[in-house]
């Protein structure tokens, strides 16, 4: 089915962003900035929802970045949906959305790669390698682009949000980083372009990881961080059409391994792994 989507501006190149971003600022307009890879669905809705609320205009990015994809075939399998995304846009009154092809967004080939040392070091990092700096080259690459005033990331990917703030931090950016809550099914799984991979009965089984983060966060209240962390073993153990690949308690801010509860600090609860050879991340702040 084809959309029509006549209120959206689609932006296709670096020049005409460029020029367009040139008028804003000269017209002291406020820009939030939702970066995405588009298949979208409530949760990115959730981020252009608070962008719009907090800006005088709305830029939303849609790129399968490929420098990004430690596996060739999650790159290939990346669910892509670019004239329903508009269409939703389009309903949420966005202003301008970028959706460059690869050979317009990189038209020289990269050498750039960045490192980001501890943040970056453990869970997706560790799991995922080059994931983060292909992130950070193109959410810099993007922020150069659109000069935000704002941008917006999911809680989601929380080491990604984590990240991202090094990089402003470090690069001086002048513009700030805002985190957004995660947005869910009704049965607790978190909303994810690929879950559109998933079988109805992959979506029933994908929820028993936010229930693990719940059991995990609901035990640590009561106890210490060790047993939560093993009642919510014990349960994923259960089921074993789930691959666990990692879940581990840390710093989210910092994204270093954590031991013991400090009211200081906030914690996380965060978790990876494969159903029916979806790769899934989730986590739950304490
Ligand atoms: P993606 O298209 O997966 O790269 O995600 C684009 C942005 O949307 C990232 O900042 C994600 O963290 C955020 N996002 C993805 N899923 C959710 C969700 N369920 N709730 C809130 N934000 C999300």
């Amino acid at each position: 089915m084809k959309y029509t989507h006549k209120n959206v501006e689609k932006i296709s190149t670096k020049e005409n962003l460029k020029l367009l971003v040139r008028s804003w600022r000269l017209e002291q307009k406020t820009i939030g900035f939702v970066p995405t890879m588009g298949a979208l669905h409530e949760g990115h809705l959730s981020l252009v929802r608070q962008s719009k609320a907090e800006n005088n205009l709305t830029v939303v990015s849609i790129f399968v970045n490929p420098l990004q994809f430690n596996n060739p075939s999650d790159l290939e399998k990346y669910p892509r949906s670019l004239e329903a995304d508009l269409y939703m846009l389009e309903n949420e009154g966005v202003d301008f959305v970028f959706s460059p092809s690869v050979s317009e967004f990189y038209d020289q080939p990269t050498s750039l790669s960045l490192e980001f040392g501890s943040v970056a070091n453990r869970l997706e990092g560790e799991h995922r390698p080059g994931h983060f700096s292909g992130v950070g080259v193109v959410v810099a690459r993007l922020f150069n682009l659109v000069c935000p005033t704002r941008g917006y990331f999911g809680s989601k990917d929380l080491q990604q949000v984590a990240v991202i703030k090094r990089l402003v931090q470090d690069l001086a950016f002048d513009l700030e980083v805002v985190r957004c809550p995660t947005y869910r099914e009704s049965n607790g799984l978190a909303m994810s372009s690929r879950n559109r991979r998933l079988s109805e009965e992959g979506v029933a089984l994908a929820a028993n990881l936010s229930k693990a983060l719940q059991i995990g966060l609901d035990e640590s209240q009561k106890t210490n961080l060790a047993k939560a962390k093993a009642l919510a073993l014990n349960f994923l153990q259960k089921e074993k059409r789930i691959e666990l690949e990692y879940l581990e308690w840390v710093n989210a801010e910092t994204m270093e391994a954590v031991e013991d509860i400090n009211d200081k600090t906030e914690i996380a609860f965060c978790i990876a792994a494969w159903v029916e050879g979806v790769r899934l991340i989730d986590n739950k702040i304490r």
